[in-house]
């Protein structure tokens, strides 16, 4: 059913919009219209940003973390209740199979959130230090103040969620602008923190598009930027944060590389292809998109992946049974049928490279190209669909230096029975994170990419840090 929504969730409580524009969805798989929103103006954010400094002025930022992570832990019960609905939403919208919108946009969301309650819980801001001169100082982790957050359309929630939960403990507030293809979730997750009583103003979504988030990044109430999405888009408000000297946290594209060694189990990376490779049809950041394999294994690796990409269910991404739904927009379809089209040109396609036999949705097909030279187009830029690339090396020393020729650094994947020589190979890998037989970003641990893969860390304690700023004060008598 579709959801049109009249108010936005501005400083504790729905709120008239500033403006009648509206934001309309079409849903991926349907092409039909799946519901609209008030689009946000610069007034929306003006009123989001004071209400977010009134909130941290007013008690979130001298609230103790175990207080601030109480409030999480009611967050993510709120969550969870919506959990159905929002991997439902995220589905709808940019088509991501619904087995794995629950576990991700909704489980893992809720996991994040209780994992750093558990961590306010114990978080230290003060500390009484030794000087050498013999006195005392006092180093304080101050909250850095009002977050402007910036989200895509790939992993709308989770990715949300991966900067509200440390701002949160660190006692941050923040306003966060949705991406429009992905607007729905934002309202639902807005009902939670709502159901959940965190303070008004704490959290504020405006939705709109790249101007309004480009007035958010320059807004003289923002203190820190956090940003999620395309490296072209980073660079641009990294230059405005340069220029204000605002810090600014950036994640942003990748082009990783599948190492698979000479003795790697191949059947185990063919099960591991919808999540290291292809997850989200393709649309996830991470993706090893690029697969290196020995020549003494490329045709039994290049058959191995044909058989199995061609045979990946394409589909409804409500249906339980799909692994591949369709394009998040027509436009983005658009723009990976071109890359398709280059790869044509300058590769072997094996696999793929038209559109599966579907009335409506913006599908396609899961598509795998052979004899590809590092240098090509689609072995340097990220596609962002299903689209891989098997790239073929002499020896180890030769596949290392293949991985890292890349403007990006962000995931990867070694394959190995050898796991102890699989890490030894991921240790000269430059990324910022790497899977051994396998891919799955840890809560525990930081997440993000190094190059033109970003600035700054997500996830595991780290992540906290980055919302704080030290303060230090010396105690002389
Ligand atoms: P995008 O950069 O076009 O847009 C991302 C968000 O930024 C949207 O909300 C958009 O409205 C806004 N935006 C765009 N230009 C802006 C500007 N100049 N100033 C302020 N805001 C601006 O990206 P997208 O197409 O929505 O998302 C796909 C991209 O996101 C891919 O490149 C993908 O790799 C990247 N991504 C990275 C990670 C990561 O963790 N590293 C995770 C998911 C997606």
């Amino acid at each position: 059913m579709a959801a049109h929504h009249q108010k936005l969730y501005i400083g504790g409580e729905w709120v008239a919009p500033a403006s009648n524009k509206r934001i309309e969805i079409v849903g991926a798989a349907t092409e039909e219209v799946i519901g609209s929103t008030p689009e946000g103006v610069e007034a929306d954010v003006d009123r989001a940003v004071a209400a977010a400094r009134k909130a941290f002025d007013g008690g979130w930022a001298a609230a103790t973390p175990a207080e601030r992570g109480a409030a999480l832990l009611r967050f993510a019960e709120a969550i969870e209740k919506r959990g159905a609905a929002i991997a439902e939403a995220v589905s709808m919208q940019n088509g991501m199979p619904i087995v794995m919108s629950e576990q991700l946009e909704s489980g893992y969301t809720v996991g994040l959130l209780r994992y750093y309650a558990a961590l306010a819980e114990q978080l230290q801001v003060e500390e009484r230090r030794p000087s050498p001169l013999g006195s005392t100082t006092v180093v304080r982790r101050e909250p850095i103040g009002v977050v402007g957050a910036i989200v895509p359309w790939n992993f709308p929630v989770i990715l949300a969620m991966m900067k509200i939960a440390p701002a949160l403990v660190a006692g941050c507030t923040m306003v966060l602008k949705p991406s429009p293809g992905t607007v729905l979730d934002s309202f639902l997750v807005a009902e939670a923190a709502h159901e959940a009583g965190l303070p008004a103003g704490v959290l504020s979504w405006v939705p709109g598009g790249r101007e309004l988030g480009a007035y958010l990044v320059s807004h003289p109430g923002i203190d820190k930027v956090a940003f999620t999405g395309s490296t072209a888009a980073g660079r641009l408000i990294a230059q405005e944060c340069g220029r204000l000297l605002r810090p600014v946290s950036l994640e942003l594209g990748g082009k990783s590389a599948a190492i698979v060694l000479e003795d790697a189990d191949l059947n185990a990376f063919m099960q591991a292809i919808p999540s290291a490779s292809m997850l989200n049809n393709g649309q996830t950041c991470f993706s090893c998109t690029r697969i290196l394999a020995p020549q003494s294994r490329y045709a039994e690796v290049v058959e191995a992946i044909a058989a199995t990409v061609s045979s990946f269910p394409v589909g409804d991404p409500l249906d339980r049974g799909t692994v591949v739904g369709p394009m998040a927009s027509s436009a983005h379809r658009e723009r990976v049928e071109g890359y398709i089209a280059r790869g044509k040109e300058e590769a072997k396609l094996v696999t793929g490279g038209g559109r599966p036999a579907r009335e409506r949705g913006w599908f396609v097909q899961p598509t795998v190209f052979a004899e590809v030279s590092n240098s090509a187009l689609i072995a340097r830029e990220e596609i962002f669909g299903p689209v891989l690339s098997i790239i073929p090396y002499r020896d180890e020393a030769d596949a290392v230096s293949i991985a890292n020729a890349t403007e990006y650094g962000l995931g990867g994947t070694v394959w190995s029975k050898n796991g102890e020589h699989a890490l030894d190979v991921a240790r000269r890998i430059v990324t910022g994170t790497i899977g051994v037989n396998g891919y799955l970003p840890d809560l525990n641990a930081p997440f993000g990419g190094v190059k033109a893969s970003g600035l700054g860390r997500e996830m595991g304690p780290e992540a906290i840090g980055g919302y704080q700023q030290y303060k230090s004060v010396y105690l002389l008598g």
